[in-house]
């Protein structure tokens, strides 16, 4: 691998020992920071992240409360929860893990969430905002990717930013971020043709599909910055959404595990954080 691999993790525990003393600071001062989570339905993977985010939690002196419910719950009783959620004076963040069961509207969920409260900046309220460059809630996955960027001196103002994927989690955010900091910026979906003609435009390509090798060498400019957003389970093993060549022809590239992924949980503790120092006034 010729490419500077971009260590999430290392970035990470520099974030995280931030963190503990942002925590500390409130403490002393006689609030407790509190992240509530809402947990709909057993779907292991689910469980999975929100057990992590229970632990970084935990280890930088957040309390959290993860309030579990079952698989069928109604719509109301969720929305009601969510409701005496935000008029929980001791809850700085409410968080809901996504994916819901089917039979539950996601849209109204988060829109019932207190902006606030709202720590994964997914309500209408702030997602607005920062299409509008105000100050907001963000995305816990693009906001890490920033900072990776800036951890490793990566010059956003001016490049060209292409990033494969549009969703409200991960690609939508991350090109408003990038506007906002004054990147040239291109958004790619399932129906872009030539994407990899796109691609290798890109001084920093972001890619999050959810498919492994939806990118590969061929499709990265020599000595380009590559986010791997991706997350995908194959045989016991977990890959990106970028081929293994990239690593030869990327110039940075973050690795799957311990790219994006730790960053993603260090925001959530920095984001609940801001919330609560924003409620303290
Ligand atoms: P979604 O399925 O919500 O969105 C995927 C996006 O990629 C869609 O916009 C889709 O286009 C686009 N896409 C899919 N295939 C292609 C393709 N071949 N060419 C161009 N565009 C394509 O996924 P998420 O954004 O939620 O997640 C993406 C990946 O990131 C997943 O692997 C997920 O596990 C991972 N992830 C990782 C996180 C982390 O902390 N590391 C956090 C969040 C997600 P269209 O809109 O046309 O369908």
């Amino acid at each position: 691998m010729s490419a500077i691999k971009m260590d999430g993790k290392a970035v990470t525990a520099k974030m995280n020992a931030l963190s503990r003393e942002r925590a500390q600071r409130l403490r002393a001062q006689g609030i407790e920071p509190h992240l509530a989570v809402i947990l709909v339905g057993d779907d292991p993977a689910s469980q999975t992240y929100v057990g992590s985010k229970e632990r970084a939690c935990m280890n930088a002196g957040i309390r959290s409360t993860v309030i579990r419910l079952p698989g069928d719950t109604a719509q109301e009783t969720l929305i009601e929860k969510i409701q005496e959620l935000n008029a929980d004076k001791s809850v700085h963040g409410i968080l809901v893990q996504l994916p819901l069961p089917m039979h539950l509207n996601a849209d109204q969920v988060i829109e019932a969430i207190d902006p606030m409260k709202d720590v994964d900046g997914f309500h209408p309220i702030n997602m607005g905002k920062l299409a509008l460059d105000l100050p907001a809630s963000v995305p816990c996955t693009p906001a890490g990717i920033m900072v990776l960027l800036s951890e490793y001196d990566i010059e956003i103002p001016g490049s060209h930013v292409v990033i494969v994927g549009r969703s409200r989690i991960v690609g939508r955010p991350m090109a408003l971020l990038m506007i906002n900091a004054h990147a040239t910026v291109t958004v790619c979906n399932t129906r872009t043709p030539n994407l990899g003609e796109i691609t290798r435009q890109a001084d920093i390509l972001v890619v999050a599909t959810g498919h492994r090798n939806t990118v590969d060498a061929s499709m990265v400019r020599e000595g380009a910055v590559v986010i791997d957003v991706g997350i995908n389970r194959f045989e016991g093993k977990l890959y990106g959404d970028v081929a293994a060549d990239v690593a030869d022809k990327a110039g940075w590239l973050t690795p799957v595990p311990g790219g994006v992924g730790p960053m993603t949980v260090a925001m959530l503790l920095s984001n609940t954080l801001d919330l609560a120092e924003m409620q303290r006034g």
